[in-house]
């Protein structure tokens, strides 16, 4: 029987697990509610009874787990720093040596968002890519950055956080205690926040057909379609955020010259008005040396990226190895 592979991706909502071959084809998989308010070792217990499930129902057990988790960790040893949205913040669980056991297999621990990148570098669009950057456009601005071919981890795999960049000096309060971060200005509640502001001015008519006039209804994918509807100022708003994205990028492209950048997340839905603007930033931006060969895509793993980092990052035993 082949080796599979196990992939769970801990977030604050849910535990999404699957099981893959070392091709990355993904075998079956399961989601399940997270119930974070019952604490560490409930998790825990629910992530390994999802592996468990998965195991009996492709009738295989996995080689190795790859786990992502949304925040830090001490990557050598498994044990969690800190995790921003649950509950008690996770702070030193031991994870790794918690969970082996119960799943029967090594575990390794990454952050979700640098799991992502790996999928994109392994099974994506980083198959053909030497240096590349990922930012993961979401509720937050994620990243991750892998130069030469490698994942770049950092002691403590924080390496790649692009969206706390400063883009405006004195710009609104980011979660991270900076100012102006590019996540205060292009993530997806930054977008949407315009978008409802404009609608329930009345400058937006064609968004307050979309989304009926309300403000949960409001998304960036509508905005851009009431942009192509002829909402002007829905379009300006999109347009705005896109250059500051582009600035992050043109940043990013400055110090590393890669050959990729991959936009992913649920901002990455606006389309071609957010990468024409972003590739226009870029190119107004960077005068050093010439970007044409530099390529700005849309993930093509999309939502599976991060699932398919998971099975890299098993298949690779961890990354600290290299
Ligand atoms: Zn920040």
């Amino acid at each position: 029987m082949a080796e599979i592979f196990a992939s769970v991706d801990l977030g604050g909502t849910n535990i999404a697990g699957v099981f893959a071959g070392g091709d990355g084809r993904i075998v079956c998989e399961r989601t399940v509610s997270t119930e974070s308010h019952e604490g560490a070792p409930a998790v825990l217990a629910r992530i390994a009874d999802v592996v468990e499930s998965l195991a009996a129902e492709c009738g295989n057990r996995p080689a190795a787990l790859g786990l992502g988790i949304p925040g830090l960790a001490d990557l050598k040893n498994g044990v969690t720093k800190f995790l921003p949205n649950l509950p008690t913040q996770w702070r030193d669980v031991p994870v790794r040596d918690i969970l082996a056991p119960k799943v029967g297999c090594p575990v390794y621990l990454l952050n979700d968002v640098r799991m992502a990148t790996l999928g994109e570098l392994v099974f994506g669009h980083g198959r053909t890519s030497r240096t590349m950057a990922f930012f993961a456009l979401g509720t937050g601005i994620g990243g991750g950055v892998a130069i030469d071919g490698k994942l770049r981890l950092g002691p403590l795999g924080a390496a790649g956080e692009l969206g706390h960049q400063t883009i405006l000096p004195d710009g609104p309060q980011c979660g991270c205690g900076s100012r102006g971060c590019l996540e205060t200005l292009a993530s997806g509640p930054a977008i949407t926040a315009e978008g409802v502001r404009l609608m329930l001015s009345g400058l937006a008519p064609q968004l307050h057909q979309l989304a009926r006039g309300e403000a949960s209804a409001v998304t960036p994918k509508e905005m851009a379609t009431a942009a192509g509807l002829g909402d002007e100022r829905v379009k300006e708003a999109i347009v705005r955020a896109a250059r500051y994205l582009g600035i992050g990028v043109a940043n990013v492209i400055a110090i590393l010259h890669p050959d990729l950048i991959v936009l992913g997340g649920g901002v990455a839905a606006i389309g071609p008005l957010l990468f024409d603007t972003v590739r226009c930033t870029v190119r107004e931006r960077i005068g050093m040396f010439p970007t044409d060969d530099i390529a700005i895509k849309p993930s093509l793993l999309a939502e599976r990226a991060g699932a398919l980092g998971g099975i890299a990052l098993a298949m690779k035993g961890g990354l600290l190895r290299d």
